[in-house]
């Protein structure tokens, strides 16, 4: 028994509570949001934004989940500081709650990064949904949005705004788009996918600042000189994790490989403890550290936290699946393994570190061989012991399927298919509960449709 909080409602949290509920029958737990809404799907929020899904889409637990795990769910409940010594959160209120275990889930906050102009009316971001309403209301049709920076929520944000009927303009600092994780290949791939959509892409200068017009922006300025013009933009220049109400601004924090932080009684989960130097979100990780929190709050062991980088996401219809080291840099002692055929919609490729182990994958438009891949970089498998039927799937385009998979439509999840599987078969996502029928792709890809 004991008082548990949990603070944050998204898919750490609430999958925090789910598992603490079966370890603990009898405890209180609390789960505390400052958004007016239970758990909700938020990458679905850019197709919420171009009108592609109804808001019922959006939800992933209603009030009956609440109530059948006697969760007290608070919500618009902003949790301003927390006295570790005292064992109480401070609500935004006034009120002061009382916990036994804590579990801080509360996410990454985007912005810009402190460029001059970001907080001018039209800076916009597309991390809640009560952002996604606000976009989605003021419709984009004869408008103009700039989006700037790297990371999952800039590209998710030019195909939202996109997808809503704006005049989108990309612009990214570098050469290229997120060279975080993609190379030169596989980025143009995507920048093809996104001018076909109708974006504009603008590479090569950081931002400088964004101008205004009587307190409402007017244009993004890069270093270069150029200026971007619009009525809304979408500035994603910095990912961080958001612990403000912790000791210290949270600056000193610090979470153990069990998801323990420097104070007693206090865990960390999700993407909160991500590296903040990445524009990385992942739900999937998210999911599963969320479970991790809810065995160790307790009091069970959990495997050292998961810190592999799995991005699954979509770019422009495109599945992105890409896990581990995913660039190599000249004379870096890394390699590289890629297939000859031309790059149109579709990009595979292994990176082997000096002693020929596999350390990463990229795969883009056909996602089959994920599942196989993750396991084998986290066996850390040799390039003389990968499946000789893996090898020929990803680069003998000849070469008859064995791996299957498809994409959740939802939280991008890779699920793994029994060889069987074949268009109209009815699956449902283990991570977001979601269920989606199989369609043929391309090839002998599969791809989801969610069912209605
Ligand atoms: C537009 C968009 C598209 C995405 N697409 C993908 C995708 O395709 N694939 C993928 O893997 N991931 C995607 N993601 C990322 C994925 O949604 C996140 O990885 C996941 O939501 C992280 O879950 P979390 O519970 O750790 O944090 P969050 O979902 O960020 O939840 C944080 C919670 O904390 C609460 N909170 C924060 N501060 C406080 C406070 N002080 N007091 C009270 N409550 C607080 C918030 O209200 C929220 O409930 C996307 C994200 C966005 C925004």
């Amino acid at each position: 028994m004991g008082k548990y909080v949990i603070i944050g409602n998204g898919v750490t949290g609430t999958r925090a509570a789910e598992v603490l509920r079966g370890q603990q029958p009898d405890a209180e737990i609390t789960l505390m949001t400052e958004e007016d809404y239970p758990f909700y799907r938020r990458p679905q929020l850019p197709d919420f934004v171009a009108g592609k899904v109804a808001g019922a889409a959006l939800w992933g637990k209603r009030s009956e989940f609440y109530d059948r795990e006697r969760l007290e769910l608070r919500l618009s409940c902003r949790v301003e500081s927390v006295d570790a010594d005292a064992g109480k959160v401070r609500l935004a209120s006034g009120e002061e709650v009382g916990y036994d275990s804590l579990l801080v889930a509360t996410g990454r906050q985007v912005d810009g990064g402190g460029l001059p102009g970001e907080k001018l009316d039209g800076v916009v971001c597309l991390k809640t949904l009560d952002q996604a309403k606000a976009l989605r209301e003021s419709g984009g049709e004869g408008r103009r949005a700039v989006v700037y920076g790297d990371g999952l929520v800039a590209l998710e944000m030019v195909r939202a705004l996109a997808g809503a009927g704006f005049a989108t303009t990309y612009a990214v600092p570098g050469p290229r788009i997120w060279p975080d994780v993609l190379d030169e290949d596989a980025a143009d791939i995507a920048a093809a996918r996104l001018r076909a959509a109708g974006a504009e892409l603008v590479t090569g200068s950081p931002a400088e600042r964004v101008a205004g017009t009587d307190g409402r922006a007017r244009a993004l300025v890069l270093a270069n000189g150029t200026e971007l013009e619009g009525e809304v933009f979408g500035v994603c220049a910095r990912y961080r994790p958001a612990l403000s109400f912790l000791p210290g601004d949270g600056g000193a924090f610090a979470v153990a490989e069990d998801l323990t932080t420097p104070w007693e009684g206090i865990w960390a989960a999700g993407d909160v403890t991500s590296d903040p130097s990445r524009g990385y979100f992942n739900w999937l990780r998210s999911w599963r550290e969320g479970a991790a929190a809810g065995v160790a709050m307790a009091g069970g062991a959990v495997e050292p936290a998961d810190k592999l980088d799995l991005l699954n996401m979509q770019i422009y219809g495109l599945s992105l699946v890409a896990i581990g080291k995913t660039t190599v840099a000249y004379r870096s002692g890394f390699s590289e393994m890629r297939g000859e055929y031309p790059y149109g919609e579709f990009y595979k490729k292994l990176v082997f570190d000096p002693d020929d182990v596999l350390v990463g994958a990229v795969l883009l438009g056909g996602i089959a061989e994920a599942g196989a891949l993750e396991e084998a970089i986290r066996g850390r498998t040799k390039k003389a012991d990968l499946d000789a039927g893996l090898l020929h799937q990803m680069f003998d385009r000849t070469y008859r399927t064995e791996y299957l998979g498809v994409q959740c439509p939802v939280c991008r999840h890779e699920i793994q298919l029994s060889p069987g599987a074949a268009a109209g078969d009815l699956v449902t996502c283990p991570i977001c509960g979601v269920d989606f029928r199989l369609e043929r792709g391309q090839g002998a890809a599969f791809v989801a449709k969610i069912a209605r």
